[in-house]
């Protein structure tokens, strides 16, 4: 089927073959969407057997890509059985990947093996021999993942064999797949020379297919084995080289690899303070890289909840028989229920419940973007950490329940003299943290002097009691520090000192030496 669109007929949306051409051209975008179309599309009469499969295979991809592996397995297990009993062979077998991939991501690695070899059969079957070699590589992979690299080999070398010229694209990166496998099972093995030629061999086949994420991965292959071998300068070229294409790359898995390899390579060459610099550098991407696939995670699991919901819905609609139209409306409504349900849930786990400020998790995620800014822009930060002087003397006298209210009244002045971006958090019972962005040590320590004359001259009114309560403040500031949580530290021992010196004071943090 084309993939260019007819206007008329996307107007037009109510038949199977309309739905799976929304669903694909929202592949790219959002699963639930892709999900949805799907299940329109299957609500409705089809005599084509073809584009019911492909609906459910195409549903079944969106739930691989949310995770949600089970209704991925069902949907692409029935798109399989219809592509077989309509001779569909090819089309079942890639079906079959896919269910061999999914078992492979779920480490059930002989389930794996069993629907790869099957895909094998079945391409055989139908005569196309690089079907047969992608099944073998796809086997091979998956040994070489598992660190058995003899099987890998030999599975490797089967497809190797395997494989013919295609004008078909995805068999002709394949070539290059395979032979690049084949250089990280030699070099692995140490077989360097063997290594280096099924290297070149893909690099060729990437450069001639013009397929990027192809060349940097087998240039840093590359660069990686003339590093073993000590061929410094030769290696160098190849990690310059493709660390500055893969920094165009979307893929900063590739980015992070090169930086390991770079860093390695100046260790090697006794350029230490390089060595360094590039490890520091794969942290911060490391750590970027985690809290992106975090928060991915995050949104997928909300994403699954909502579109279970909505696949509940839709099947008693489906039962009720009611017009599709309808259902929809009602969809929405509930999904928009379920949104607010969402935010209020994030926003409990973002806040303390007493004074509806930040806590402690929350700053610490904000503090960690803000490092990273920093270290990024030279910009400096600051941290106050405000204790209220004698709390225990304002339990002792109001009850703890006046104290909290006091708590309440405090979190307000704060927030009050504040600017938005700045983060303010309850640290722990009386204490609390805030972090001021691009914020050098004058302008924090002028905050905190504001903050403490404006306690100290406003009481606060807590049981109908006026209740006048002192503060003091520590201020530190995070300006090519080690890192933050020595700041922190720092921030700590300023109150310390501020507290010794007679509380209600304001103590900007000095290094003692
Ligand atoms: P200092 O000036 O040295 O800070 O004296 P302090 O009394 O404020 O400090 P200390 O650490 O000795 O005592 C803190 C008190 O804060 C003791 C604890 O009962 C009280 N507190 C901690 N969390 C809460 C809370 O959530 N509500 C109330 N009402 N009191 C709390
Ligand atoms: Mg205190
Ligand atoms: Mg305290």
């Amino acid at each position: 089927m084309s993939e260019t669109e007819n206007r008329d007929e996307e107007k037009r949306p109510n038949t199977p073959q309309n739905y799976l051409k929304m669903a694909r051209l929202e592949r790219e975008g959002s699963p639930q969407k892709v999900i949805e179309y799907c299940n329109l599309g299957l609500t409705l009469p089809c005599d084509n057997e073809g584009v019911i499969a492909e609906l459910y295979e195409t549903a079944g991809d969106a739930f691989f890509d949310i995770e949600n592996f089970n209704s991925a397995l069902n949907h692409w297990q029935k798109a399989y059985d219809i592509f077989r009993e309509t001779g569909s062979l090819p089309r079942a077998a890639t079906v079959l990947i896919k269910i061999g991939k999914l078992y492979e991501a779920t480490m059930d690695f002989s389930n794996a093996e069993t629907n790869f070899t099957q895909a094998g059969g079945l391409f055989e079957q139908a005569g196309d021999s690089n079907g047969v070699a992608l099944c073998s590589y796809h086997v091979g992979s998956m040994y070489f993942n598992n660190g058995d690299l003899h099987k890998a080999l030999e599975f490797l070398l089967k497809a190797d064999e395997l494989k013919k010229e295609s004008e078909n694209r995805l068999y002709q990166i394949l070539i290059g797949d395979v032979n690049n496998k084949l250089g990280e099972i030699h070099s692995k093995l140490f077989n360097f020379e063997d290594a280096l030629k099924y290297f070149f061999e893909a690099m060729q086949v990437y450069n001639y297919l013009d397929y990027p994420m192809g060349i940097i991965t087998v240039m840093n292959n590359i660069g990686e084995v003339f590093m073993k071998e000590g061929l410094h300068e030769e290696a160098e070229t190849f990690l310059k080289d493709g660390y500055e294409h893969a920094k165009q790359s979307a893929s900063r898995m590739t980015e992070l690899k090169y930086l390991v390899n770079l860093s390695e390579l100046h260790s090697q060459k006794g350029q230490f303070e390089e060595a360094y610099s590039r490890l520091i550098q794969a942290y911060h991407l490391r750590d970027m890289i985690f809290s992106q696939t975090l928060s991915k995670k995050i949104t997928d699991i909300e994403a699954r909840h909502e579109i279970d919901k909505k696949e509940k819905e839709l099947e008693i609609y489906r039962l009720k028989n009611i017009d599709l139209q309808k259902a929809n409306d009602i969809i929405k409504s509930q999904n928009e229920e379920l949104q607010a349900a969402y935010l209020r849930m994030e926003q409990l786990a973002q806040t303390d419940p007493l004074t509806g400020l930040s806590n402690r998790r929350n700053i610490m995620e904000k503090i960690k973007l803000e490092t990273y800014r920093s270290q990024r822009s030279g910009e400096p930060f600051s941290f106050l950490l405000i204790d209220i002087d004698h709390f225990k003397s304002i339990n002792d006298t109001y009850g703890h329940d006046c104290g909290d209210r006091v708590l309440v009244s405090l979190a307000a002045i704060l927030t009050k003299h504040m600017r938005k971006i700045d983060v303010i958090s309850r640290w722990g019972g009386e204490e609390f943290l805030v972090l001021l962005p691009r914020t050098d040590k004058e302008g924090a320590a002028n905050l905190a002097e504001k903050i403490r004359s404006v306690v100290e001259k406003a009481p606060v009114t807590s049981c109908g009691e006026k209740i006048f309560v002192t503060v003091t403040i520590g201020v530190s500031v995070f300006e090519r520090s080690p890192s933050a949580d020595q700041s922190i530290k720092e921030a700590d021992e300023a109150l310390y000192q501020g507290k010794k010196y007679g509380r209600n004071k304001v103590v900007v943090y000095k290094p003692s030496s």
